[in-house]
């Protein structure tokens, strides 16, 4: 099996690349030349895995299936995982896939290639913490999935219990922990509405974070009042404690031994330890190194996204859903001349817009760049929140186009009117 091109992960850049690539090479012959690899059949957009562990976001109907994605959008698509990969002769092996019973789906498979692009983002940075095996992840849409129904059941639980109360912690402030907390509480909220009163229990968060402060990335007024939000409604924020252990009704950060019910490991993200078996060049945090023109060490194989080890000025661009969208544009115009058999001259060049982090359903908060007279502002509240919704909206345009998108987002308000907002099944 041959390919023009083959991308490796469909995510938050690899689908949108994929879709770009399709879309501008036509039906004709996109489907010959572009195949996307990916070890799911159906794409969640990760940053949305916070509402999915919540429950306020249910995944099966979130989730889209490649298959289809790759029918509207003129592009392959083969279900898989990257075995090996060999830059110099330009051939991709794929490991079998199994099912739950052990029992083979598909086979071991070799596609060659000219070109390969690895988009296959990154997981949990557990530092080496003791014990960290026994906290939930978010790495995945099937770790959201997990922690649902524990939360579910624990929510069950509580309320049945003669203490009725539910700790969570959560390591690591960052946006994915500040989201969470903020995802939980609402969820709590919800839960509460369909309780009897004897039933209403407390929900105590822990927020642990190493640094000295939270949101570490963002500028400090965010910090201080994302801060301020959480703690106004009952969530506990630790600052300066790094957590030296893990076990399963516990953790020690700093001094304290916090108790839980559920721990949450939000507090860093590593690429694949099998990213140093390709033969490319890797860095400490097992990230390709891409040079301007997001090239790897290997002639002809790319990376973007967060695997992607990719210099912006003496940092690296940042591992996030925007950087990985700007380089799936980039790459997306880069092949398009490469397969054209033209020349591309232009660098990658990463511009940050800020960042913008959800505090619930309806509030926001964040910091754009380069707004008017390139100055940068701050966003609170609904409009925070709206421009939040709109990034999501914005993947899913780049993936179904404007009116599918339109539709989806009609069809899920009004399915959300019926069923509810928290998922509890
Ligand atoms: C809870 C949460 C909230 C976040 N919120 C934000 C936010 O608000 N804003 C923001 O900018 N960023 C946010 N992020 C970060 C953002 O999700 C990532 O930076 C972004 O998804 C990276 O895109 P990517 O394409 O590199 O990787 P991913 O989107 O992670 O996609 C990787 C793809 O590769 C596939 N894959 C992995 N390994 C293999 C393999 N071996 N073989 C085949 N396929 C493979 C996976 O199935 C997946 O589809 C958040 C992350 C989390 C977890």
């Amino acid at each position: 099996m041959h390919y023009e091109i083959v991308i490796i992960g469909g995510g938050a850049g690899g689908l949108e690349l994929a879709a770009q690539l399709g879309r501008r090479l036509g039906r004709k012959i996109g489907r010959d030349k572009i195949l996307l690899v990916d070890r799911s059949v159906v794409h969640i957009w990760k940053p949305t895995l916070h509402e999915v562990a919540a429950g306020t976001l249910d995944a099966h109907q979130e989730g889209l299936s490649y298959v289809i994605l790759a029918r509207r959008n003129h592009f392959s698509f083969t279900l898989g995982e990257i075995a090996a990969l060999d830059a110099e002769g330009k051939t991709l092996s794929l490991a079998e896939v199994v099912d739950d019973t052990g029992e083979q789906i598909v086979p071991a498979r070799r596609i060659s290639f000219t070109w390969a692009v690895l988009a296959i983002g990154s997981g949990s940075n557990f530092f080496g913490t003791p014990g960290a095996e026994h906290a939930f992840v978010l790495e995945r849409a099937s770790d959201a999935i997990r922690f649902q129904r524990r939360l579910l059941a624990a929510f069950t639980r509580a309320a049945f219990s003669s203490e009725r109360k539910l700790g969570i912690a959560i390591v690591g402030a960052g946006a994915t922990g500040v989201e969470l907390s903020a995802e939980l509480l609402e969820a709590h909220q919800l839960m509460l509405l369909g309780l009897s009163r004897d039933q209403h229990f407390r929900l105590d968060i822990s927020l642990i974070e190493a640094g000295p402060r939270i949101l570490a990335a963002l500028p400090e007024r965010i910090s201080a009042k994302a801060q301020a939000a959480l703690e106004a409604r009952g969530v506990t924020v630790q600052v300066s404690a790094p957590v030296s252990r893990i076990a399963e009704d516990h953790l020690v950060a700093g001094e304290r031994t916090i108790e839980a019910d559920l721990i949450v490991w939000a507090a860093g993200i590593k690429a694949a330890e099998s990213n140093a078996g390709y033969g490319l060049e890797i860095n400490r945090a097992n990230q390709f190194v891409v040079n301007a023109r997001l090239e790897t060490s290997g002639a002809g194989v790319f990376a973007l996204g967060d695997c992607a080890a990719c210099a912006w000025g003496d940092r690296l661009v940042p591992a996030r859903a925007q950087a990985a969208h700007q380089q799936a544009s980039y790459l997306a115009d880069l092949l398009m001349a490469r397969l054209r058999g033209r020349d591309f001259g232009r660098d990658f060049a990463y511009r940050d817009f800020g960042s913008l982090v959800s505090l619930g359903e309806k509030r926001g908060l964040g910091s754009l760049m380069g707004g008017l007279g390139g100055r940068n502002f701050f966003v609170d509240g609904l409009i925070a929140k709206g421009m939040y919704m709109a990034l999501h909206l914005d993947h899913h345009r780049a993936i179904l186009g404007f009116w599918n998108t339109l539709v989806l987002a009609l069809a899920r308000l009004l399915q959300r009117r019926v069923s509810g907002r928290l998922k509890l099944h």
